[in-house]
């Protein structure tokens, strides 16, 4: 018989909390409420199956090397708990620190990695600079040639970032949480809410019926902002389309993960063989789950620059999400990082 990681719940009528979103973070909120606050009175609500957001639509590279001194205790803290996920939720994540390279392919990219690798030291998050020799040594695939549109100049390395295979990462937190007692309900839309004569949130309105809680944690990724809306706040939040796109099995050619933010490239190879690359945002806000396909020619033909090797592999299929709901004021940051300006991608993302 099969085995099932999670029960199909039937949501009750009431609960302590609801959080609205069964994607990593939904359900990781979930798993922790139960597991280091003992609060099990608890229910999933997902509007389509788990996962199917973001959270398995990503290219999975997990790193902390971000530069912000306001932000690098999270995403550090962030590696930590994945660096004992595995035991902790007893599932094999096929979490990998195989290490990430960011490439510098121009001065300006040059000085801020290096600033990037200086401020990661100051917070103790670890980080190293490579110069172009280093990087074909340590990633043989990448093409140091200067002769190149984008050269490599030098790329940061964190030995301690990686990948996972992400919806094991949902499955992992969905099949505990289960296990302690949270209710995991799908196909279950939030289409309202419910508030008392004050005004403060008390349930919601699903397709499967009212649900009454104490809390309600919103954590639907850029729908939050469709979410808020419909109790009268507007979120400053925009969301883009960022495809991603895995090429047929290969044999082993790449056990790093490579970013470009100029080339709009980044690269790892799935256990199973895959190329898994991301590619850059579209440029207008929308929660479709597909992306323009200039963008992917656009950066396969840089790729290709990148990693000769690749010219040879077969594309198997392409899909899109939406990423970075964030605050508005960032818009300029990142309208220059389209035109190549670069910086704005990685420091948001
Ligand atoms: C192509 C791509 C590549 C990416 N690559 C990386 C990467 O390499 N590394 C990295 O760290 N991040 C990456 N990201 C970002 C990462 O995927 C997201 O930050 C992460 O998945 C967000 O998780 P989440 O749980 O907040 O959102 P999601 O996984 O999107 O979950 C939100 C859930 O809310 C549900 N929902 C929405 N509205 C409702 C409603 N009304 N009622 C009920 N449910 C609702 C959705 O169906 C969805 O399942 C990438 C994103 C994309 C699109």
């Amino acid at each position: 018989m099969a085995m099932r990681y999670w029960r199909a719940a039937e949501p009750k009528r009431s609960y302590d909390v609801v959080v609205v979103g069964g994607g990593g973070h939904g359900l990781a909120t979930a798993y922790y409420l139960a597991r280091n606050h003992d609060l099990t009175d608890v229910c999933v609500v997902e509007k389509g199956w788990l996962g199917g957001g973001n959270t398995a639509r990503n290219t999975t590279i997990i790193r902390s090397n971000y530069l912000w001194d306001e932000s690098a205790a999270i995403y550090e803290h962030s590696l930590k708990l994945w660096e004992r996920l595995e035991e902790d939720l007893g599932l094999d994540l096929r979490f990998s620190q195989r290490g990430v390279l960011n490439l510098a392919h121009d001065l300006g990219e040059m000085r801020s990695s290096l600033r990037r690798v200086n401020a990661n030291a100051l917070n103790g998050v670890d980080a190293e600079w490579l110069t172009p020799a280093e990087v074909a040594a340590f990633c043989p695939v990448v093409n140091v040639s200067p002769d190149v549109r984008y050269p490599v100049l030098g790329a940061t390395l964190q030995r301690r970032g990686g990948i996972a295979r992400h919806d094991r990462v949902a499955w992992g937190f969905a099949s505990v949480a289960d296990r302690l007692g949270v209710d995991i309900v799908e196909h279950c839309e939030v289409t309202g809410f419910v508030r008392s004569p004050a005004g403060r949130v008390t349930g919601v309105e699903t397709t499967r019926g009212t649900i009454t809680a104490n809390k309600v944690a919103v954590v639907a990724a850029g729908h939050t902002s469709v979410l808020a809306a419909m109790v009268g706040l507007r979120l400053p939040l925009q969301s883009h389309p960022l495809q991603a796109l895995v090429s047929v099995l290969l044999t082993p050619v790449l056990d790093c993960v490579v970013m470009s933010n100029a080339v709009h490239v980044y690269v790892s190879q799935a256990d199973k063989g895959e190329l898994v690359m991301g590619a850059g945002i579209d440029g207008h806000n929308s929660y479709t789950q597909r992306g323009a396909f200039h963008l992917i020619e656009e950066q396969l033909a840089a790729a290709l620059e990148l990693f000769p090797v690749f010219a040879h592999a077969k594309l198997l299929r392409t899909w899109g999400g939406a990423v970075r709901p964030r605050p508005v004021h960032h818009w300029s940051v990142d309208r220059r990082a389209r035109r190549g300006g670069g910086g704005a991608l990685t420091a948001a993302r």
